[in-house]
């Protein structure tokens, strides 16, 4: 079994925003050359998440917009005492820091319609995401 691991920087440039990370993240996977295994894309922040759904403008403004009314801001949180950003807190803890694919035949496994983002949750910030590819 071979294990690989790279990791990728991203400048964020506004609060709430989505950067589709698919290309960087595909061209790794293939470039590893695992015939089949596992690539875990991971982001090691408390207010990011990795979400996987369709490029498509309209549904991008949708999800972000949706994000922003479930983790709203003003609700009292005891953690806005410290560093005001409780909201992006909350997000990442439920919409979840990491996401698994299968690779097949060479190729991260994934729909037509999926995409990779970094959900930017308290930005603008330099994010570092990672991607472990295990297979042989
Ligand atoms: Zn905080």
């Amino acid at each position: 079994m071979q294990v690989y691991f790279k990791e990728f920087v991203y400048s964020t440039n506004e609060h709430l925003q989505l950067v589709d990370i698919t290309e960087q993240v595909t061209t790794f996977v293939r470039e590893c050359n695992i015939e089949s295994g596992i690539s875990l894309v991971n982001s090691p922040h408390s207010t990011t998440a990795i979400i996987v759904n369709e490029h498509e403008s309209g549904l991008m403004r949708d999800i972000l917009h949706k994000v922003q009314e479930e983790f709203s801001k003003g609700n009292s949180w005891l953690h806005d005492k410290v560093d005001d950003n409780t909201d992006a807190h909350l997000a990442s803890s439920f919409l979840g820091h990491s996401k698994t694919f299968p690779i097949k035949n060479g190729r991260l496994y994934r729909g037509t319609w999926q995409n990779i983002f970094l959900l930017e949750l308290d930005g603008p910030r330099t994010r570092h995401i990672t991607c472990q590819v295990m297979g042989e």
